[in-house]
């Protein structure tokens, strides 16, 4: 298999400096509103911040990969005393709850890293407490890896619309390319 160079993005959390103020989940989905910056719902946010106010904590949780079937068990963590919800801190998308779910829609939602946007992640520029770390670095990887991402995010639709529904639509996108 073939090696090639990939780069990978991380954004590094500082949780301790977070208020809680929202401005990542209220900047990122403006940005991935049709057309861009056209609304605001913090529901179709890419990341979410985890919160509770009494104990004064804030975590943001990013949306990761999107999986058709839940975990074998559910996990539940004690922070400071307080017992929050099964899964809170997961990054999925999975049957087992709304959390990263396009509320129209219900297709999974994915930090995507502010593609397309030339200055990167928006919520990393915007938050004020500098909570949020943009680092990039070169790694090499095997090809079929990339091609792992591509089909994970296939599949998503797969679930969502069928196979029929999906070709349709590519039919009809392959006409207008
Ligand atoms: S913008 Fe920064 S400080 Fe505000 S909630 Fe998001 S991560 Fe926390
Ligand atoms: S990097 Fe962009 S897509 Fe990801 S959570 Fe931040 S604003 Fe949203």
């Amino acid at each position: 298999m073939a090696k090639i160079k990939k780069t990978v993005k991380t954004i590094k959390i500082d949780a301790d400096k977070c208020n809680g103020c929202r401005t990542c989940e209220v900047v990122c989905s403006a940005f991935h509103s049709e057309p861009k910056y056209s609304s605001v719902n913090p529901a179709t946010s890419r990341i979410r911040v985890i919160t509770h106010r009494l104990k004064d904590i804030w975590l943001p949780v990013f949306a990761g990969e999107y999986t058709p079937a839940e975990c074998m068990g559910r996990d539940k963590y004690i922070i400071d005393g307080k017992e929050y919800d099964e899964c809170t801190f997961c990054r999925a998308t999975c049957p087992s709850r709304d959390m990263f779910k396009d509320p129209d829609s219900g297709l999974p939602l994915k930090c995507d890293m502010c593609e397309g946007n030339e200055s990167g992640p928006l919520c990393v520029e915007w938050c004020l407490n500098d909570v949020l770390i943009f680092e990039e670095r070169e790694e090499e990887v095997e090809e079929e890896v990339v091609i792992d991402e591509m089909e994970a995010g296939l599949e998503a639709l797969i679930d969502k619309y069928g196979y029929d529904k999906l070709g349709t639509a590519f039919a009809r996108l392959t006409q207008k390319a």
